[in-house]
């Protein structure tokens, strides 16, 4: 069987490794002439982590980021609202790790390419069509010279991106990207961690926030490369449909809001100061689809669910598609089936994630408490911990980070699977 696969980013990497894993031939096609270390700091759940860790990718994951012990949610900086611990310290069997996502990326494909060999991703090649046959498909593809050309494959895995082409050709129909209304500043500080721990770090409310946590162990002199976002609602964002993870800002587009968030504990302003580079990224996602699948294509990643970032959960979800996708092509007689398996586990759920995550996702905690504020309660009588414990809980369950429910779930793919030749 051979796969081809539109897009070498965190989703395309991993499906990639996956197929090697059951021995499928697989070949990667992405769209930059080069792939560099691009991005700041996302976190990998441990739901994904799980995953990485049967790729043998554990010390790649140790040597590159940090075990996040700890999430912290703060209402406008002064008043707790809800901290509860993360990873191996929450009890869970894997760790939730913040990482750099650019090495995290580099780190996926130096695996692909030692295991598969450096021709199984071409760079330069930007999926344009795709042609579905009674057995088997054909991707068309063209470089930065215009020059295209063609491959045959029995399945495409579109891993495209929150702009996926294959998406696009599979829904015509689908508008411009959804836009929240907030625009994220992302940076990355040499600075000490606050709370002195890898704490997620949340300070804020709906319409203004800062987020922060270390994505790397902490250096001689107790500092570590502090992923920071500060996230507001300007009336224009630009051309929100251009949306690119690389477009590069300023501080003054945002730094005259935080002039006073100095709490003691955390120094906005001195944080963004000491930035290495700034960008700007509108908060976008993409309205849930009906079908993830085309007769023998499919979509994996940001290309099938691009979500809102609140529950930190994008990445995961897309390691998390390919490592199901994998199992579902070792399950099934046929690459129809295959397809129609993975999408019948995940489009439900996964749909209902990027819904709940217009909602704030584990932030949504704040909507109740604003509005109990706004009717004239006091701060310490709106925040109730039983209600946001249940809420969290069944966050938790719908985006597939449930505790008790990961530790003692059968693995995706069952040690040493293989196709049968
Ligand atoms: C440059 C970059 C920086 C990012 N930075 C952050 C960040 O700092 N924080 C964060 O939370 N998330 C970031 N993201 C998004 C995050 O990586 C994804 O939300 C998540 O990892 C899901 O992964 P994915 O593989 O589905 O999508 P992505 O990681 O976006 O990967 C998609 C890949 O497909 C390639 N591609 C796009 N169009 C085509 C095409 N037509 N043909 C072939 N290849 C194509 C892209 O170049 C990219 O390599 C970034 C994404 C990118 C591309």
């Amino acid at each position: 069987m051979t796969i081809l696969v539109a897009g070498g980013g965190i989703a395309g990497l991993t499906f990639a490794l996956t197929c090697h894993e059951v021995g499928l031939d697989v070949q990667v096609f992405e769209a930059a002439t080069d792939i560099k270390s691009l991005g700041v700091g996302i976190n990998l759940q441990p739901n994904a982590v799980r995953e990485l860790y049967q790729l043998g990718l554990a010390d790649d994951l140790k040597q590159i980021g940090i075990e996040a012990e700890e999430w912290a949610l703060f209402f406008y900086g002064a008043h707790p609202v809800w901290t509860e611990a993360r990873g191996t310290q929450a009890g869970y069997n894997w760790p939730q790790f913040s990482v750099h996502r650019g090495q995290f990326h580099l780190r996926l494909l130096a695996a692909v390419q030692h295991r598969l060999g450096k021709a199984c991703v071409e760079t330069d090649a930007r999926f344009c069509r795709y042609e579905n046959h009674a057995d088997g498909v054909t991707a068309y593809f063209e470089n930065s010279n215009g020059e295209t050309f063609s491959r045959d494959g029995d399945l495409l895995v579109g891993a495209d991106g929150i702009h996926s082409g294959v998406r696009r050709q599979m829904h015509p129909e689908q508008g411009p990207v959804n836009w929240s209304g907030a625009v994220m500043w992302r940076g990355v500080s040499r600075y000490a961690p606050p709370r002195n721990k890898n704490s997620f770090v949340f300070v804020g409310g709906i319409a203004q926030r800062f987020i922060c946590y270390p994505v790397e162990p902490l250096d001689a002199n107790g500092e570590t490369q502090l992923n920071w976002i500060a996230e507001l609602h300007p009336e224009d964002s630009g051309s929100v449909d251009q949306s690119d993870w690389n477009r590069p800002a300023s501080a003054d587009a945002f730094i005259g809001q935080f002039a006073e968030w100095d709490f003691g504990w955390l120094n906005v302003p001195d944080i963004v100061s000491k930035a290495e580079g700034i960008w700007e990224f509108p908060m976008v996602d993409r309205d849930p689809v009906k079908h993830w699948i085309d007769g023998r294509v499919g979509l994996i990643g940001d290309a099938a669910h691009a979500m809102f970032p609140h529950g930190s959960g994008g990445a995961s979800q897309a390691i998390v598609d390919a490592r199901v996708l994998g199992a579902a092509i070792l399950d099934k007689a046929s690459v129809p089936q295959a397809l129609l398996g993975f999408q019948e586990k995940l489009l439900k759920p996964v749909n209902d994630v990027v819904l709940r995550n217009r909602s704030q996702g584990p932030v949504g905690v704040l909507l109740d408490i604003e509005a109990r504020i706004a009717k004239g309660q006091s701060v310490g009588d709106a925040i109730n911990q039983q209600e946001i414990a249940s809420f969290m809980s069944r966050y938790k369950q719908a985006a597939g980070t449930a505790r008790d429910t990961l530790n003692s779930a059968a693995p995706t793919i069952a040690a040493a699977s293989s196709v049968p030749d």
